[in-house]
């Protein structure tokens, strides 16, 4: 059965300001303009077209998407077209302490935070900013406005920080957050992607299996999207595991792209991108743009039925992991 085309991941700027060495987006050379990047007005005016398409739930990502000056007012907008249910966002986290309250009150739903180490000093050499305590803050902030439920991001960087899978697995005992490690996805052409090592989620299992003895299945997570769900004894949290490499979950995938240019991508790794930005520019109508974005599900369908083929790169700090 064909999955339903309901998830949007919505990247609203290519810059960061972390530099995590396996994503570097510092480092990029060829930053959009300014004129390059979708209006507000613009992106609302797709979102519209693909809420009567069948998205319901969208995600808004970047480079970092809390350095977008009007990120509240995009939440508010967003949250008030017409079959949009849910407004989620993917952060690094440097500053929810300060956007928290104002997000929700916008009426964001509830927050991913991409973090790889609890260890300040890690935090500094893998991002190259001297502030994990400060993204602490914003979690704990985060979770005293309400923004559940709360997902923490692990990427496995073999070598790095596999002696902390248990310090994270340990936080769903007593917090009420979702730890969920990613394995690394090699969809870019980067150096420091291709060279760095990535565990499989099995192995980060079977470690916390080893420690704790057993893992609970746990069917009931909001979002729970391509991730497997567990629960340690008596725990608040869930422990969720993403296997990008391992496993592939293409023909399950429910999701589209779409980055601060315009340009939708149907899959993580067919690297085709559908230019909407030129279509809404030259004066379309919303009928146009319709038919666009019906061509681009259905053109997703085709590939779900497809396995999944690494031909083409995307950067993740373009399109928003
Ligand atoms: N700045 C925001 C953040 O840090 O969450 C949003 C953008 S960031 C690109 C989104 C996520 O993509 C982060 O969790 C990051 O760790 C992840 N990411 C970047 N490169 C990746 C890769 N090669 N494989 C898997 N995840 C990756």
């Amino acid at each position: 059965m064909k999955p339903k085309i309901d998830y949007l991941r919505l990247s609203l700027t290519d810059k960061c300001n972390l530099n995590c060495f396996y994503c570097n987006p510092l480092e990029k050379k060829d930053y959009l303009d300014n004129n390059d990047i979708l209006r507000l007005e613009e992106i609302v005016r797709v979102v519209r077209v693909l809420a009567d398409l069948g998205i319901s739930k969208l995600r808004l990502t970047g480079g970092e998407p809390l350095i977008k000056e009007n990120i509240c007012t995009a939440v508010s907008l967003f949250k008030k077209i017409d079959g949009i249910e849910e407004v989620s966002l993917t952060t690094n986290g440097v500053f929810l302490f300060e956007m928290a309250e104002a997000l929700q009150a916008n009426g964001l739903d509830r927050i991913n935070i991409s973090l790889d180490t609890l260890r300040p000093k890690r935090f500094e050499q893998i991002t190259g900013q001297d502030c994990f305590e400060h993204v602490w803050k914003g979690i704990e902030k985060s979770i005293e406005v309400g923004l559940f439920p709360l997902k923490l991001n692990m990427i496995l960087l073999k070598g790095i920080n596999e002696d902390e899978i248990i310090d994270f697995a340990k936080l769903t005992i007593k917090h009420k957050i979702d730890v969920r490690f990613i394995e690394l996805f090699r969809t870019s052409n980067r150096l420091s992607v291709q060279q760095t090592g990535s565990l499989k989620s099995s192995e980060a299992k079977e470690t916390i299996v080893s420690k704790y003895g057993e893992l609970f299945p746990e069917g009931n997570v909001v979002g729970n999207g391509p991730a497997e769900y567990f629960k340690l004894k008596e725990a608040k949290g869930t422990i969720g595991f993403i296997s990008n490499l391992s496993k592939h979950f293409c023909g399950a995938c429910n999701r589209l792209r779409m980055d601060s240019a315009g340009r939708i991508a149907p899959c993580l790794f067919s690297g085709y991108l559908y230019n909407v930005k030129e279509l809404i520019r030259s004066g379309a109508s919303d009928e146009n743009i319709r038919e666009l974005l019906k061509h681009i599900i259905l053109d997703k369908h085709k590939h779900n039925k497809k396995s999944a083929v690494i031909d083409k790169h995307i950067e993740m700090s373009s399109v928003g992991g």
